[in-house]
């Protein structure tokens, strides 16, 4: 199933994407055409603070608000073509952050249901899926180290924040068959993991490369304090 993009949104800075799909994603390797297709759909400059959009389509991450960041958009690709998702896939995103990687998602998969702890971001990056009439995306404000338990089983689940451990939550609400992609380390530096479950009670797990990304806060990640360590 295609889903549905708006022309002038594609046409805006449509060459600098291209640009950014060639020489940092196909480069590098990067090979499922529906990554590289809803690399090219999604306006990435509308999910950044105005005084970022000039390096949105830059090799490298970006400060957002709140003091977190968007992944860069190589990572964002790995971790969506690691996903191996089909287009009736069910999918929960830990970590809203701007939006911007679960607007990737949701041009891939049937619908993502994506979790981020601070209210503030959560309601930007929903008026950013409106704007671009995103409609199958559902933003929770939450802890997402617990998961969504009622929307659950999901076909795949994505975290873009770094926790110390693989939440329980998360491999239960996992179904048979389904793919979850997690950094796992300590604050600076993580594992990119990907679980399969192969059947009920059997996972297989693969480290995909070392990543960095802004910490997992929550019952099972960090606790909220360690931000205040080491001022
Ligand atoms: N996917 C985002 C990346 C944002 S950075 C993007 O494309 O922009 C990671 C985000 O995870 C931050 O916004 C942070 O607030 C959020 N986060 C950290 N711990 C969380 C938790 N337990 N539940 C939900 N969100 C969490």
């Amino acid at each position: 199933m295609t889903k549905n993009y708006n022309t002038e949104d594609l046409n805006n800075r449509l060459a600098e994407r291209e640009w950014m799909i060639q020489t940092q994603l196909v480069s590098r390797d990067i090979t499922d055409e529906a990554v590289i297709k809803s690399m090219l759909i999604v306006p990435r400059h509308k999910y950044v603070m105005e005084d970022k959009q000039a390096y949105a389509y830059y090799d490298t991450a970006l400060d957002i608000e709140a003091g977190q960041t968007i992944s860069q958009p190589y990572i964002v690709a790995l971790m969506a073509q690691a996903l191996e998702l089909k287009s009736s896939d069910k999918v929960m995103e830990i970590g809203t952050g701007s939006g911007y990687s679960a607007a990737i998602l949701s041009r891939m998969a049937e619908y993502i249901y994506t979790i981020e702890r601070l209210d503030v971001l959560a309601q930007i990056a929903k008026r950013r899926f409106q704007d671009q009439g995103y409609e199958n995306i559902e933003v929770y404000v939450g802890d997402g180290t617990l998961g969504w338990a009622e929307k659950a089983p999901f076909d795949a689940i994505l975290v873009t924040a770094g926790g110390p451990l693989i939440p329980d939550s998360l491999i239960h609400q996992l179904a048979v068959g389904g793919r979850l992609v997690i950094p796992v380390g300590d604050k600076g530096v993580q594992k990119l993991m990907r679980v399969k479950k192969t059947a009920t009670s059997e996972l297989s797990e693969e480290n995909l490369g070392t990543v960095r990304f802004v910490p997992l806060i929550g019952t099972k990640g960090w606790r909220e304090s360690i931000m205040l360590e080491g001022l």
